[in-house]
């Protein structure tokens, strides 16, 4: 467990409420809309705060249309 990101309170509005989940999430991209499976955040009922731990931000980034142009781009 260590180096996990452990969230009692929410960062926005100090709600106790926020708690651990995981979901598909969807986001959008220039008018594309990609699915990010079983995403693991932190989701504030009280405010609709969600955070992110870092490598899930980068599992988000993988999927995303914007990443995999750069990628192309790169090994051009
Ligand atoms: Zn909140």
């Amino acid at each position: 467990m260590n180096g996990k990101l452990q969230i009692k309170t929410c960062p926005t509005c100090g709600s106790n409420q926020i708690r651990f989940v995981v979901r598909d999430i969807v986001r959008m991209y220039k008018g594309l809309t990609y699915t990010v499976p079983k995403v693991g955040f932190y989701d504030c009922p009280n405010c609709g705060e969600k955070v992110y731990e870092r490598e899930t931000m980068l599992k988000i980034e993988f999927h995303s249309p914007a990443y995999h142009k750069a990628e192309a781009l790169v090994e051009a």
